[in-house]
């Protein structure tokens, strides 16, 4: 499968890691759309929260404590954002079901 962020998990494409578990991996976005922008990945492959089950599920509260945890280390105190892209019309590029935490900035007002 010809997937970038798998081929990221791997280190086949080197990437600024920034958290590493055994099923989560993060690191810094290569086109931040602000100071903190970290993507926050299932080590597995999976498309996207569509694609999400029971048995998945979990994972997706593991990258919520990890979006908390990085918040704080990137002194996000003052906010910041977590979302996640779904399908074309939700704008996603990579299918690879990822968390991008954004902030370090006011963040725009709109959500889309
Ligand atoms: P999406 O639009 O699918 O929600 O987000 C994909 C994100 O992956 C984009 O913000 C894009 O900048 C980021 N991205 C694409 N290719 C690479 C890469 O090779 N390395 C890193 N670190 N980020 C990437
Ligand atoms: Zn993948």
């Amino acid at each position: 499968m010809d997937c970038l962020f798998c081929k990221i998990i791997s280190g086949d494409i080197p990437s600024q890691k920034v958290y590493e578990s055994e099923t989560v991996v993060a690191f810094k976005d290569i086109n931040p759309q602000a100071p903190v922008h970290i993507l926050i990945i299932p080590k597995f492959h999976i498309e996207s929260l569509a694609e999400i089950t029971e048995d998945t599920v979990g994972v997706t509260a593991e990258i919520m404590l990890v979006a908390k945890q990085l918040a704080q280390e990137f002194s996000l105190g003052n906010g910041y954002r977590v979302i996640t892209n779904i399908g074309d019309d939700g704008g996603q590029t990579v299918h690879h079901l990822h968390f991008h935490l954004i902030g370090g900035k006011k963040l725009s007002e709109q959500m889309c």
